[in-house]
């Protein structure tokens, strides 16, 4: 069985001395992880109505993407400001220095509408926070977030689930 842990990269000191940075790319790039994440993380809801995979940019685009065709679901980008062509909602969301900003087209779904949440990886939680906060602001019902990677020490799926919405991760790393 392919381990999803071992198909992980570790950068240390990338971007910045003391991150030990999990890298996606060697598990995207080898066949049978990238399926078996995408298979592993839409599991539950195989079989049931999701109308629209939401996914972060921008690792988030290309396992939403895939999590999307999967469940025969539309996908929405969640982008940094100002990359978005059409009228859009924002929400400043914080980072380890500051805050920054990301957007959704208003009109990327419609209200009640069954939404999965996809981003590689959750640390702080600050991000998919944001981005949950913007999906239920343009009135999706968020059924779920999906991360391949948690960092559980950071406490980012806690800060999830205190909205209400369930989080399903794959693999976890100790530290930061
Ligand atoms: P956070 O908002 O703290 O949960 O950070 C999550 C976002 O930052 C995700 O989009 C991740 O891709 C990225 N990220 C944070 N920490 C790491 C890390 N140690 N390795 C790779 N990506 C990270």
């Amino acid at each position: 069985m392919t381990d999803l842990t071992a198909s992980i990269r570790t950068i240390p000191d990338y971007p910045k001395p003391g991150i030990l940075f999990r890298d996606i790319t060697t598990l995207l790039g080898d066949a049978r992880a990238f399926r078996r994440a995408v298979d592993e993380l839409v599991h539950p809801w195989a079989g049931s109505k999701i109308d629209k995979v939401a996914g972060i940019e921008a690792r988030g685009f290309i396992l939403g993407g895939a999590i999307a065709h999967q469940l025969s679901s539309g996908f929405v980008p969640i982008r940094k400001k100002g990359k978005l062509p059409h009228e859009t909602v924002s929400v400043a969301y914080s980072l380890e220095y500051g805050v920054d900003e990301m957007e959704v087209h208003r009109d990327a779904i419609k209200p009640g509408e069954k939404v999965i949440l996809v981003d590689d990886l959750i640390a702080t939680g600050g991000t998919a926070e944001g981005a949950v906060k913007l999906l239920k602001q343009i009135g999706a019902d968020v059924v779920a977030a999906c991360f391949v990677i948690d960092l559980p020490d950071l406490h980012g799926a806690d800060k999830i689930r205190a909205l209400g919405v369930p989080v399903r991760t794959l693999v976890a790393f100790s530290g930061h």
